[in-house]
């Protein structure tokens, strides 16, 4: 009961507080504009979700299916100021293969998410701003192309514009992550099954005047805009587009990550050949940008909630990994207090930038093993690759 009184509370503060930059349209670049830093760095507590123990399928054989989940800007950090926030536990504790991950680029100690999205998808260390191209800006494969040459299915799910820079890296090859329409026409390239995410005017609204969502319909996909639309597609192609340019953040974007991550896997499950996914929680490092310690916490257990959604079906199943990391920490974030009674975090930021520190990985079900100690960013790839026989 008092749990939820402070909830609403809570969100009647954030609305009023927030309320007219973030309703309706969040845009691309917009998480990175100074008026956002308005000082924030207490989560005064909130209700809190039930955590699932998950059996882990013990198994010798490789995967069949990989589920890589990027929580964008999410060090350790922001993963414990979740933990906090939900009274002391996350989805993420059934995870018992930890490692970390060095993230720096071929250009900058700090890697941005362009450089960090190509080093997991494609397995190379490429400059900061490189969408799926390597320092001397040549197209080089990712694991999606690679999963779909092989007759796998293959999907994208992501808060932000599934044209930023972290889904783009599993789609794209630009030299420069702004190029939003050229990333868009590039999904037109590709067989990929299943994407989620916003970016609607970049394919709808654009300079070269083609309306890309037709020629989506054309080839066969289901084009929606609304989860609720979204969420009832059992099979076929699908391209869901929620939102113009990024979804709002949470609270107000509602229940987004955790059903469109749950119709991803079941249309990609209905696979013969397996499936390779990527899910994004995007926003927690829009909010770390803006050190805004609410934003970093409510993303942070919405993108859990969605590792949950993944837990289920990947213990049930037994032949898929799953795989949780970051690209980067952002904010330089740390924790001055907190309470697990009342769900309590006083964030810290040093930062409203990216840094260099190394993020944490979690892996979950056959291959796990190969996940723990200290690795670079671009062997999460190369190993991944090698667990679906795909090089
Ligand atoms: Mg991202
Ligand atoms: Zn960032």
């Amino acid at each position: 009961m008092k749990n939820s009184v402070r909830l609403i509370n809570y969100l009647m503060f954030s609305i009023l507080l927030v309320g007219f930059i973030s309703i309706g349209c969040y845009g691309q670049e917009e998480y990175k504009d100074p008026k956002n830093k308005a000082l924030n760095e207490t989560y005064p507590g909130g209700s809190f979700y039930e955590v699932q123990n998950f059996a882990e399928p013990v198994s010798k054989k490789l995967p069949k299916n990989i589920i890589l989940m990027i929580g964008d800007g999410m060090g350790i950090v922001q993963v414990y100021s979740a933990m906090t926030a939900n009274g002391g536990h996350l989805f993420l504790e059934n995870f018992k293969k930890c490692g970390f991950s060095k993230t720096y680029s071929s250009d900058n100690y700090i890697t941005d998410s362009a450089a960090g999205g190509t080093a997991l998808s494609a397995g190379i260390k490429t400059y900061n701003g490189a969408i799926g191209v390597d320092p001397e800006k040549k197209p080089v494969t990712n694991i999606r192309e690679l999963a779909e040459k092989k007759g796998l299915m293959t999907g994208l799910v992501s808060t932000s514009a599934i044209t930023h820079a972290t889904p783009a890296s599993f789609i794209a090859h630009v030299d420069s992550r702004g190029s939003y329409e050229d990333i868009a026409a590039d999904f037109l390239k590709t067989n990929i099954d299943v994407f989620i995410g916003g970016g609607v005017k970049n394919f709808e609204e654009r300079k070269d005047g083609k309306n890309l969502s037709k020629e989506l319909k054309d080839k066969g996909y289901q084009v929606l805009y609304k989860i609720e639309d979204i969420q009832n597609v059992k099979t076929g192609k699908l391209a869901g587009l929620t939102a113009p340019e990024h979804n709002i953040p949470m609270p107000e974007r509602g229940e987004m990550l955790v059903p469109a991550t749950q119709t991803a896997i079941n249309i990609l499950s209905q696979s013969t050949k397996g499936f390779f996914l990527m899910v994004e929680g995007s926003e927690i490092d829009f909010l770390a940008h803006e050190n805004k310690t609410p934003g970093v916490v409510l993303e942070t257990l919405d993108f859990d909630r969605a590792i949950g959604a993944a837990l289920k079906f990947a213990s049930s199943n037994g032949e898929t990994l799953i795989i949780v990391t970051a690209d980067h920490e952002t904010g330089g974030m740390t924790l001055n207090g907190g309470d697990y009674t009342t769900g309590k975090v006083v964030g810290k930021f040093t930062t409203g930038s990216h840094t260099g520190v190394a993020v944490p990985i979690f892996a979950f079900g056959p291959g796990s093993d190969q996940f723990t100690g200290f690795m670079e960013n671009i062997d999460i790839a190369n190993k991944m690759m090698k667990l679906l026989k795909l090089k």
